[in-house]
């Protein structure tokens, strides 16, 4: 029995306009190749880098967001190394003071919460990207100097799952923030895994590692962890160390190739990048940025749990994303009772999706406002208004943005809960069923099915218990 032990390093495009040290545009997808660049991001000799600021904060935030401890006093650093995507022959990164560093993300697993540390977050450039063709190769610099943010995490993960959670979830949180689209297929965030697998029991790190490179899928990244656990294991059957190497894949199906044993680590003669000053961090400024990231996604599903009583899979789907989590809370805005809560709840999932869906319409372009959702569902709960008549209600304010007092009140749709008329229905509908009638002292069910048919000539509008009290007491 074997278990595998797993550490991840993230790369993430932060959202910004324009590039790492320079002012060209960050939209280079469907772009002519080699259309957004300029002799900062080509690496041309002389050109100067300024580094973009919003890149920096977007960094800050992510690691105040993961309770990281933030380098005021960090810097630029040269990592050199040549390969054709990078004209300048090195990256310009941050050695061995980052932004931020010794942080915790929870990933939640069958109930319990696990924590994973992470060893340091920081910012550097992207590279550009190579085509191979037969035997030519081409390449375009558009995406060189792309800002990215790298994150490292400690050798934590033990499990496939952890790392499937850990990446959902950091994933929503970056989205959450607005600190990334992290859009997979665009590349916006790509992970690389450094894995080794070892006895169950056994407590430290093995003495090899593999290392594999830019898988742009949290599928691929599980079937990569599947694959590489079949082959490790069979090299250590056999008697064998597996290779320290850097491995890369070729396809979805997540199976690994070699690209290169590492005898040694890698020595990228760091030094400080002597074109960009050492950069400090205000306390104002980290205090600024730690004001705009307001509750996380994982504290405000157990605030949902906890303190409105939600099922926890209404509260994951109310989470999703900030926008629908701000919708939902303010739509519950002041209701104290949680059976008005979780009806809310309910309604928005449920029937305010669907018709977004529908219409392939987003939340933005609803009509009407949270507050009205609140009244609507404070009128069923006051048995004002049946389900069938909420569903109709709600239709109608979807289609118009009206008040539902108004939309009953100019269509008629109120419950009729009037002890006269519903006597009159009632006996209407015992006189048409006499077989089922009949039924009733062997079988007190069957004045269902006439609560039903009262329902049906009220359309709908029948109070339905108060039609059984009356059905019961003509019977
Ligand atoms: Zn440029
Ligand atoms: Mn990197």
């Amino acid at each position: 029995m074997y278990e595998p032990i797993i550490g991840l390093e993230v790369h993430l495009q932060p959202k910004t306009k324009s590039k790492m040290f320079c002012d060209c545009s960050t939209q280079y997808f469907h772009k002519a190749a080699n259309s957004l660049v300029c002799p900062v991001c080509m690496g041309l000799p002389g050109a100067l880098p300024v580094p973009n600021k919003l890149a920096i904060e977007k960094c800050v935030m992510l690691g105040l967001a993961l309770e990281c401890k933030i380098q005021k006093d960090s810097k630029f650093d040269r990592k050199n190394y040549f390969y054709p995507d990078l004209p300048k022959g090195y990256q310009i990164s941050q050695y061995d003071l980052p932004f931020c560093y010794e942080g915790v993300i929870p990933v939640d697993i069958d109930g319990d919460t696990r924590m994973i540390r992470i060893t340091r977050i920081h910012m550097e450039e992207d590279t550009g990207k190579s085509q191979h063709e037969e035997d030519k190769t081409f390449l375009d610099y558009n995406k060189s100097g792309m800002p990215l943010i790298e994150l490292v995490t400690e050798p934590d993960f033990v499990e496939k799952k952890e790392v499937t959670s850990f990446a959902k979830r950091f994933r929503r949180l970056v989205r959450y923030l607005g600190i990334s689209d992290a859009d997979m297929e665009k590349g916006q965030l790509r992970f690389e895994l450094n894995m080794s697998i070892r006895p169950v029991g056994e407590k430290g790190l093995p003495d090899y590692k593999v290392e594999v490179k830019n898988i742009g899928s949290i599928s691929v990244l599980e079937k990569v962890i599947d694959f590489e656990f079949d082959r490790q294991k069979q090299i250590l059957e056999a008697g064998e160390v597996p290779a320290q190497e850097t491995r890369g894949i070729r396809d979805a199906t997540g199976a690994t190739v070699s690209q290169r044993i590492k005898e040694e680590a890698d020595d990228y003669r760091y030094f400080p990048e002597p074109d960009i000053p050492p950069i400090h961090l205000s306390d104002d400024f980290v205090e600024e940025v730690r004001q705009r990231i307001g509750e996380l996604p994982y504290n405000k599903k157990t605030r949902f749990v906890e303190e409105l009583g939600l099922e926890p899979s209404a509260a994951e789907t109310l989470v999703a994303n900030k926008e629908k989590a701000e919708w939902f809370e303010s739509a519950v805005e002041g209701v104290a009772d949680k059976a008005i809560v979780a009806e809310i709840a309910k309604w928005f999932i449920g029937d305010v999706f669907s018709l977004l869906k529908s219409d392939k319409e987003k939340l933005a372009s609803l009509k009407f406002s949270p507050k009205q959702l609140q009244e609507l569902v404070i009128l069923l709960k006051g048995g004002k208004l049946s389900g069938t008549l909420t569903k109709q209600v709600l239709k109608e304010m979807y289609q118009t943005g009206n008040d539902p007092q108004q939309i009953i009140d100019e269509k008629g749709l109120a419950i009729v809960s009037d002890d006269s008329e519903l006597e009159g229905i009632a006996k209407k509908v015992i006189e048409a069923n006499p077989k089922v009638v009949a039924n009733y002292a062997k079988n007190p069910n069957v004045v269902k099915f006439l609560v039903g048919q009262v329902m049906r000539e009220t359309r709908g509008k029948a109070d339905p218990n108060k039609s059984e009290e009356i059905l019961k007491g003509l019977l």
